[in-house]
């Protein structure tokens, strides 16, 4: 089966790191018998507002429903602003989230070689957190209220729908995982701040429902704010994480800085039907342009899109494919190869080049 991939570069960085995980998902299907991707480029982003007055032309949303999985590297520029004053990437990734029902913000938070992050055991962290992407506090984004010029407001809207298909996300993403690193239990924790919203303490009662029909995970909660010390000082306690929206917003950067920081962040955003995978960063514009970036957060989050894939059409060829693309990443940055965020010296497309190689080269060995 020939799989399309809507493929998105965007801005600043975007362009840099997307080929590099292009080039990579290429040496993929070369190596592995059966993978067969086709990318569509598609156009969009904070550069073609600025020509065309829209974030994306229809086709590029088209292409996107369409399209088996949707690939996605980072848009906006501090110097273009929507109508409002805020940049692109929240208002196209909103809308997508929105229009694809891709409700499930999907955040895994480990260590890969050559990272520096909070703890210097390397062997403490290895969750996933889960954010409801739909609703929450981002659920009036772009309606936002305008009282008296002086005064603003922002709902946060909690559902049942919502938090149930959320939360039923990470349990069952919890059974495909090896527990924490503490104990190796499966275990969910439901992030929120029920002492004090009704809407949170809804979402805890809601999220209490779903975690009965899963007797052979634990399960508990956590308070948002003492969480956040929490998961600095005993990230090891954490398997996975399911939280209202923007509490996931924050907190997934947060978390990234445990393993190193954002260059090494991955994401999915997946619905039923719909997936659009990419790095937790943005455009970077500082960078941009420069074969500085590092491209591991977008090549992991290809990786996470073959394995999406793998699931959804029950397909042991992308299987096998997203396992040799983990490996590679791991013995490309084990032999040292690392970017100079990283500390190291490789520009973004010869870390792109050597990840390729090393595909090869692994592929080779597993066919042999
Ligand atoms: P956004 O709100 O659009 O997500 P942000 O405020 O999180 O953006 P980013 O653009 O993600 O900001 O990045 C912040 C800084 O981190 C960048 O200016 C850059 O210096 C660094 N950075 C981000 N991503 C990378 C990367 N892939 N490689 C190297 N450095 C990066």
């Amino acid at each position: 089966m020939t799989y399309e991939i809507a493929t998105l570069r965007g801005d600043g960085i975007g362009p840099e790191i997307v080929d590099e995980a292009v080039k990579v998902l290429r040496a993929v299907a070369e190596v592995v018998p059966g993978v067969d991707l086709e990318f569509t480029l598609l156009e969009g982003g904070a550069d073609y507002y600025a020509a065309h007055g829209e974030l994306a032309p229809a086709t590029t949303w088209k292409t996107m429903e369409s399209a088996h999985a949707i690939l996605f590297g980072s848009m906006g520029h501090p110097d273009i602003r929507m109508p409002d004053g805020t940049e692109a990437q929240g208002h196209f990734i909103v809308n997508a989230r929105k229009k694809f029902g891709l409700y499930a913000g999907v955040r895994p938070i480990k260590f890969y070689p050559g990272a520096k992050g909070l703890d210097p055991s390397q062997k403490q962290v290895d969750l996933v957190l889960v954010r409801e992407s739909t609703e929450g506090l981002f659920a009036s984004f772009g309606g936002g209220a305008e009282i008296t010029g002086e005064v603003y407001a922002d709902t946060m809207i909690i559902t049942r729908k919502g938090t149930e298909r959320v939360a039923r996300y990470a349990f069952e993403l919890a059974r495909t995982r090896n527990g924490r690193p503490r104990d190796g239990a499966r275990h969910v924790t439901c992030v929120d701040k029920a002492n004090i919203f009704r809407s949170l303490a809804f979402f805890r009662e809601v999220y209490d429902g779903v975690a009965a029909g899963y007797p052979d995970i634990s399960s508990d909660h956590a308070l948002v704010d003492s969480f956040a010390m929490l998961l600095m000082q005993h990230p090891e306690r954490y398997d996975v994480l399911v939280t209202e929206n923007m509490f996931g917003d924050i907190l997934s950067d947060l978390a990234a800085a445990l393993v190193g920081g954002l260059g090494l962040a991955p994401s999915g955003d997946i619905g039923d039907d719909h997936a659009m995978f990419q790095p937790a960063h943005g455009s970077a514009p500082d960078i941009a342009g420069q074969d500085r970036a590092n491209p591991v957060a977008t090549i992991l989050s290809a990786r996470m899109m073959l394995d999406w894939l793998a699931r959804r059409h029950d397909d042991d060829a992308l299987r096998a494919a997203a396992d040799l693309l983990e490996r590679s990443v791991v013995a490309t940055m084990e032999s040292g190869a690392l970017t100079v965020d990283l500390g190291g010296t490789l520009p973004c497309s010869r870390f792109g080049d050597a990840v390729a190689a090393t595909v090869r080269e692994l592929g080779a060995e597993t066919g042999r």
